[in-house]
């Protein structure tokens, strides 16, 4: 089956606001096997909808739109979706009655423009909007599929997981199953080029790899005509990516993230953790705690930004400071081995870094972090030069933290496993 997304709306023509929703809906869309061949943008104008609509109904099979199902003057897609279907619109009433509920609850008047997101097309599949007032509308006609959904990300992906994607499974031959290999620590081409031969190869199942910050998925995608025979198809394949990237593999569990997995390995080993921050003020322990059950594990953060801070609360030496400058192994190393001292905690992870734009030099650019973790006594240091503006140093610096913890500690009970 084949899938087109139409993206509607001014503003992304403009590059107001960033096309979010269709990496999403494309991203999906691969999961569920669809094969997407266009994906097109258009302005809030019914005659290039209109052709645009005419165009996609030709070409694929389901067409997937987002965007302009709003109250207001400029929302027109389903109005001219309906046109061009040759459907009436008519006043849903279990729509207009959550329409209603939605505003009561939050003690706000109704206007009148907003009647207008209650009418539905004849004929066409109502779908509840949990999240906003403009509901979601798929019509079928003539083995074609023609989804409409709300412009915002909040509404958008709630009810395309929670009704979309199972009517476009449903509405496939078969079953479509997927796993997925998380790796950290290694760079998305050597990944890729580490599974080459297995991505060449693919047919049934698929491998398709996808860059995050600091890691990369693999998402393995099996079509069969029942569950059971799709997961024992992906097995094999799971199993040979396991085999080739090691250590790098931390979950085969769709729900796990990188951070719940530093957690499991955490409490598995009965570890306790601090953390010592500089230029990242403290994301790396939001991401820590963001984890349930970290409690058990997590004794404190610091975020020590200045030289003092560093020196008083982490007895960082204050040659150190001078000798080498704040952004350095030797400063990241006392970090971890002070912030050790002063928790009690068995893993220190202390992060110091130029997160920019400014205090960059050729010898030290923007972009320079060092990371240190101390588990048990040992301590372990790492450069990184990471590329990006300020967000993405920082972001990525909290990911390779995360990786460099992992690594620690799987190495150290290693070594204490081989001793
Ligand atoms: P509303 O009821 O808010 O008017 P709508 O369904 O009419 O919703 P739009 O008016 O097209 O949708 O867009 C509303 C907002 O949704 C935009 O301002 C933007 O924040 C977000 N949005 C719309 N389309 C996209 C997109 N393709 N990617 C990311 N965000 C989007
Ligand atoms: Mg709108």
């Amino acid at each position: 089956m084949t899938v087109e997304l139409i993206s509607v709306g001014t503003e992304l023509l403009l590059g107001n606001i960033v096309n979010t929703n269709a990496a999403y809906l494309a991203e999906q869309c691969a999961m569920l096997g669809l094969s997407c061949f266009y994906q097109t943008v258009v302005g809030d104008n019914e005659e290039r909808l209109t052709e645009t609509l005419k165009t996609a109904l030709e070409r694929s099979d389901v067409i997937l739109l987002s965007g302009g199902l709003g109250p207001t003057q400029d929302d027109l897609t389903k109005e001219t979706a309906a046109e061009v279907l040759g459907r009436k619109l008519y006043m849903d009433e279990s729509s207009k009655k959550r329409l209603q509920e939605f505003f009561a609850r939050r003690k706000m008047e109704i206007t009148e423009n907003n009647w207008k997101q209650a009418m539905v097309p004849e004929g066409a599949i109502v779908l509840a909007n949990e999240n906003g007032t403009a509901p979601g509308i798929i019509m079928e006609e003539g083995g074609k599929r023609l989804i409409l959904l709300p412009g915002p990300p909040g509404e958008l992906i709630p009810m395309f997981e929670s009704a979309v994607f199972p009517y476009l499974a449903k509405a496939q031959p078969g079953v479509i199953y997927s796993q997925t290999v998380k790796l950290c620590g290694i760079g998305e081409s050597k990944a890729e080029t580490m599974a080459a031969d297995l991505i060449a190869k693919q047919k049934n199942p698929t491998i398709a790899p996808y860059a995050k910050v600091g890691e990369v998925h693999l998402r393995i995608t099996a079509k069969a005509s029942v569950e059971k025979e799709a997961k024992k198809l992906i097995k094999p394949v799971v199993k040979e990516l396991k085999n080739r990237f090691g250590m790098s593999v931390y979950t085969t569990d769709e729900r796990v993230t990188l951070e719940q997995a530093v957690v499991d390995l955490l409490l598995a080993n009965h570890l306790t953790v601090t953390t010592a921050e500089s230029c990242t003020g403290g994301l790396l322990s939001a991401r820590l705690t963001s984890v349930p059950g970290v409690s058990e594990v997590f004794k404190s953060g610091q975020v020590t930004y200045s030289n003092k801070a560093k020196h008083k609360l982490l007895g960082v030496k204050k040659p150190s400071l001078d000798k080498y400058g704040a952004v350095s192994e030797n400063v990241a190393k006392e970090m971890a081995k002070g912030a050790a001292a002063a928790s009690k905690a068995d893993v220190a992870v202390a992060i110091t870094g130029i997160a920019g734009p400014d205090g960059g030099s050729s010898a030290k650019p923007v972009g320079l972090v060092y990371i240190a973790c101390n588990v048990c006594g040992k301590t372990k240091v790492k450069s990184y030069h990471f590329s990006g503006n300020r967000s993405k140093v920082r972001e990525n610096s909290v990911v390779a933290a995360l990786t460099l913890m992992r690594q620690c500690i799987l190495e150290y009970y290693s070594e204490v496993t081989f001793r």
